[in-house]
């Protein structure tokens, strides 16, 4: 085994490198701009690009790249190579202050939702110093964010620091009045569990569904799915296990701390978690685990598959997203403390989070909308599409207790007095039995599990952490003004819960008296991407981000845009998909069947009499049958398609992509589905479902 804590963050430009290769004034320059956000001096920079270069350089790079996450989902970059040609014919590596800070890739082709004019199509990106540097495949990569000129936000990361700075300034204010003077800022953590599968490649590659949409658009029901359960937790194959090993070792490198892997419930389907770590990073770590797991699959002969719902009838993946607030000084937030006053912060945070998410819960289901995660939200085996929380029962119960002031009978009573009593305890374990709420509290951090697995995780922080800043905001507006502090606190978290407990459920998500019970409390139910992407632009939302400078209204209405589009353009290249592979393999397929039935029939007869030709001719006649059925869903989808042009905005276009392709799609992929268990496997062109889930 390697030296793991020698191998951990060997390629990463942290801080014990920048101590180590920068001159002292220099690297104080350089913390001091990086924890208070002040400006970077040209000087510095230039110190700085120097050294990172020779560290490079010395590290096998050639090239740098400004690495952004525009709103396609992944990230992108442009390499430049250090050379600079010299007078005499040789060439020396360089690399200056300004090429670190500030990059200017063309932005025309990267989604804007029409916010850049064609005649403005430049971008440019700028070195989020949050987040360390770090050499891959020969290239030293710069994290930075990405704008426009008129500077809108064109990427993921800008919004989500700008949340993050909205809730580190609200959330200080909270921590003023509780009298804390040794946190200096406030961050939101997030530890990402990030669930994939792996299939062989050359199956993989034999399935354009797989290539073009990344899930499989036929498939009839293999004969084992995932009904023995025996895959949960199961040990992990040879193959399977050196790709993880690779995997891991590669992710260290970046530093990217990896802990926990694991086969997941279906088969093929894998799990890996890292340390929790600050939002920003979390998330750029979390691009760089998708993106080494396609890679290093790839060099083992294997393909990794994010999307949600590759199989149906099969469990999809998902993303689960730890969340925390946290001081600078280390200290959870969100962890019930040891005295009264702690328990007290504690108390308005966890009902911060509580009306937060009630307030806001339509744009939380906004934040994990897509054509993908469509096939998973409230689709019986995720958690529904209706976002609510669980507390866990003693939770539930103490709550009830303050906001009713009467005593909380945990093991023994305890009469709570906010400010004054310390929290019983209650135990951790008890928390989270069901594992089917959305939005679950985990004993000292949330756990939103409604992400797909595709998903970058900067969107759904963005909302969580602009929402709770937003009610942090309120809160300090009304305490800081309080003549009687614990009087009034005991009031508005006793007010918050009674205004907020319908979000609060412990029971099985995944029921029918849930959906029904949900609608009784008035809780929303956005089923679709479709249903739920116009509360994006709603004045709630545009007050809510606008207020806290993380979108202007312009970009929330350029993000749903394209996020519309998006989800039209998936359904799109989907029936595309179908149609060709219908043309191309299923037809062919059929024909050559029922060609090979109908002259063994013909040979029989024309033998004489004496022959049973049942079976010929039953299969002859539901092929027939099947493919005269085929051929007209064939035709509808096809005029479907055709008719989706008519429609004229964004919105219309999507529904018209959920309401008529979408079930023209499902209709021809029933037909395909059973045509799969008709006709003999030597003609079946594709991989089936039992050839790909066990291909490893
Ligand atoms: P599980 O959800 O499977 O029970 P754990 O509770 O151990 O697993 O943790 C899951 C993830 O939550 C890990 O990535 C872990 O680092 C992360 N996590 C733990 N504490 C925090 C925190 N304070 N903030 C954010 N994420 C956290
Ligand atoms: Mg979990």
């Amino acid at each position: 085994m390697k030296d793991v804590p020698n191998l951990f963050g060997s390629m990463v430009f942290n801080d014990a490198v920048m101590q180590a290769r920068l001159p002292k004034d220099i690297y104080k320059a350089l913390k001091k701009t990086m924890t208070e956000g002040t400006h970077l001096e040209l000087d510095v920079a230039n110190v700085v690009a120097n050294a990172m270069k020779d560290w490079a350089v010395e590290k096998g790079a050639t090239h740098y790249t400004h690495w952004f996450q525009p709103m396609t989902g992944v990230t992108a970059e442009k390499h430049d190579s250090f050379i600079s040609p010299q007078k005499d014919g040789r060439v020396i590596m360089e690399f200056s202050g300004k090429e670190l800070i500030k990059g200017e890739p063309d932005a025309s082709s990267f989604p804007s939702g029409g916010l850049r004019a064609t005649f403005e199509a430049r971008g440019y990106t700028v070195w989020d110093l949050t987040s360390y540097a770090f050499i891959k495949d020969g290239t030293l990569y710069i994290p930075t964010a990405f704008c426009s000129y008129s500077g809108e936000a064109l990427d993921k990361k800008t919004p989500l620091l700008r949340s993050m700075e909205a809730l580190d300034k609200q959330a200080m204010r909270i921590l003023r009045l509780f009298g804390n003077k040794d946190a200096k800022r406030v961050i939101t953590t997030v530890g990402p569990e990030q669930e994939y599968f792996l299939i062989d490649k050359e199956v993989y590659l034999k399935r354009p569904d797989l290539i073009y949409t990344g899930r499989t658009l036929f498939g009839a029901r293999p004969p084992k799915g995932q009904e023995m359960e025996d895959h949960y937790f199961g040990n992990i194959k040879p193959r399977v296990a050196a790709f993880m090993k690779e995997l891991e070792e590669e992710l260290w490198k970046l530093g990217v701390p990896a802990k926990t892997k694991h086969n997941e419930v279906a088969p093929a389907q894998h799990e890996l978690a890292p340390v929790f770590g600050t939002t920003n990073i979390a998330t750029d770590h979390n691009q760089l685990t998708m993106e080494l797991l396609k890679s290093i699959a790839n060099k083992h002969g294997l393909t990794c598959l994010l999307h949600e719902k590759p199989f149906a009838g099969v469990n999809g993946s998902g993303k689960h997203n730890n969340w925390s607030i946290s001081t600078d000084t280390g200290v959870n937030l969100l962890e019930p403390g040891d005295t009264p006053y702690e328990n007290a912060q504690f108390l308005l945070f966890l009902v911060a989070v509580i009306k937060a998410v009630d307030e806001y819960q339509d744009l939380l289901r906004v934040s994990v909308a897509s054509a993908g995660n469509d096939h998973r939200l409230g689709a019986n085996e995720a958690p529904p599409a209706i976002v609510s929380m669980f507390l866990g029962d003693e939770l539930t119960q103490l709550l009830e207790a303050i906001e009713n002031g009467t005593a909380y009978q945990g093991k023994e009573k305890h009469q709570m007095e906010i400010g004054v009593t310390v929290l019983p305890h209650f135990p951790k374990d008890t928390t989270d039995r069901n594992r089917t709420s959305p939005f679950a509290f985990t004993g000292n951090k949330f756990e939103f599990r409604m992400l797909g697995s595709a998903f970058s995780i900067a969107g759904p922080n963005i909302v969580l952490n602009t929402a709770v800043a937003e009610v942090l905001r309120e809160f300090a507006d009304v305490l800081e003004n309080s003549e009687d502090f614990k009087g009034d606190l005991t009031k508005l978290i006793q007010k918050t819960i009674s205004e907020h407990k319908r979000i609060i459920f412990n029971g099985n998500n995944y029921s029918e008296e849930w959906v029904q019970e949900a609608k009784r409390r008035g809780l929303s139910n956005l089923k679709t991407t479709v249903d739920a992407l116009p509360a994006f632009v709603s004045q709630k939302s545009i007050d809510l981000f606008t207020r806290h400078h993380v979108f202007t209204e312009t970009e929330i209405h350029s993000r749903y845009e394209i996020l519309l589009e998006n989800y039209s353009k998936t359904l799109h290249i989907e029936a595309l998909t179908m149609i060709d592979m219908v043309k191309k393999g299923i037809i062919p397929a059929c024909v050559s069947y029922q060609n090979e039935e109908l002259q063994l029939l013909n040979s029989k007869k024309a033998c004489g009499s004496s022959f049973d030709c049942t079976l010929e001719e039953q299969l002859v006649d539901k092929l027939s049958r099947l493919s005269s059925r085929l051929v007209k869903k064939l035709e509808e989808l096809e005029n479907t398609l055709l008719e989706s042009k008519s429609q004229s905005d964004a919105l219309s276009v999507a529904r018209f992509y959920r309401d008529k392709v979408f079930v023209a799609m499902s209709e021809l992929r029933l037909i395909v589905d059973e045509l799969e268990t008709v006709v003999a496997k030597k003609y079946w062109p594709y991989p089936t479902y039992a050839e790909i889930l066990y291909s490893v």
